[in-house]
């Protein structure tokens, strides 16, 4: 079910009042089946907008993306279809705050027409309970922290079935203590659920802990300039954190990614701090 992702050579430009601003260039990353593969850079590098040109939110000026070999966008299709097939979840809560946390997770796959709603409910219910959020199915989202939004957000992701699942910095600004919980119930998702998953972020801790492999993304305009083989066991345990090896790999992004801040930095970018 886990799908391959290639991005090749994409470029992406916005045009502005003040000229055209350009996010990507000549970015290219292949992603394997079933890889929990994260995406590291400075703020403003470009992460957002090659997500949302994978999701389909917006076009791309060049090159070419595919999932699993079929052409998402390219020369002759700039703006991929969006589909159940590539589900987001990003930092802010997406819940609809008027429908329960069960009705909220049912959503995708009724409206698709996939499941009755009845055996949606079931779905729902059983993942719910895997992820330990059994009892809140008739809350409200305004009822839970932002923890819990986030968890029931994975959940609804994941009923859907995405042959990828695309993650946008969704811990960013959590407590330490959260976000340590988080990255334990996403691991445990992870390792359930076989998906493909693309994590984005800017925390290079958590890129570490979590990726099988890491893309160092460069200041704007972004691309990949280094790809990072992760070679700590899975499950991931929070102990692996205190190893050497996890050392190294931190300081060997940190490197890459200091460099490209100072870059954007010293030419004045305001955004990439
Ligand atoms: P990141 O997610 O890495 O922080 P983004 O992809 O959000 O970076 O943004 C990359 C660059 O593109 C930034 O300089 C940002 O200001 C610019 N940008 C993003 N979205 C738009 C837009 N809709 N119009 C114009 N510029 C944009
Ligand atoms: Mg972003």
């Amino acid at each position: 079910m886990s799908a391959s992702l290639t991005v090749s050579r994409v470029s992406k430009s916005y045009a502005t009042r003040r000229g055209d601003v350009v996010a990507l260039e000549d970015c290219s990353l292949h992603v394997e089946p079933g890889e929990l593969h994260v995406i590291v850079g400075p703020s403003g590098c470009g992460k957002t907008t090659l997500l949302g040109a994978i999701a389909g939110f917006h076009d791309i000026t060049e090159g070419e993306i595919r999932l699993d070999g079929e052409l998402l966008c390219g020369t002759d299709v700039p703006q991929a279809t969006p589909g159940a097939d590539r589900v987001v979840v990003f930092q802010h809560c997406t819940l609809f705050p008027w429908r329960t946390v069960l009705d909220n997770v049912i959503y995708g796959p009724v409206v698709q027409g996939r499941l009755s709603r009845g055996d949606a409910r079931e779905l729902a219910r059983e993942r719910l309970r895997q992820a330990g959020l059994n009892g809140l199915e008739d809350r409200y989202p305004g009822e839970l922290s932002s923890g819990t939004q986030r968890r029931v957000e994975i959940v609804r992701a994941l009923v859907n079935e995405p042959r990828l699942l695309l993650l946008d910095e969704p811990f960013r600004g959590m407590d330490a203590i959260t976000r340590g919980v988080m990255h334990e119930a996403l691991l445990e998702f992870y390792d359930r659920a076989e998906a493909t998953v693309l994590f984005i972020t800017h925390d290079i801790e958590e890129a570490v802990f979590l990726g099988s492999r890491l893309s160092v993304m460069s200041a704007r305009p972004g691309t990949v300039k280094a790809t990072i083989e992760v070679d700590l066991p899975r499950p991931r345990e929070i102990t692996v954190r205190a190893s050497a090896r996890f050392g190294e790999l931190e300081t060997a992004v940190l490197r890459e990614v200091q460099d490209e801040a100072s870059r954007a930095f010293a030419v004045g970018d305001k955004e990439a701090a």
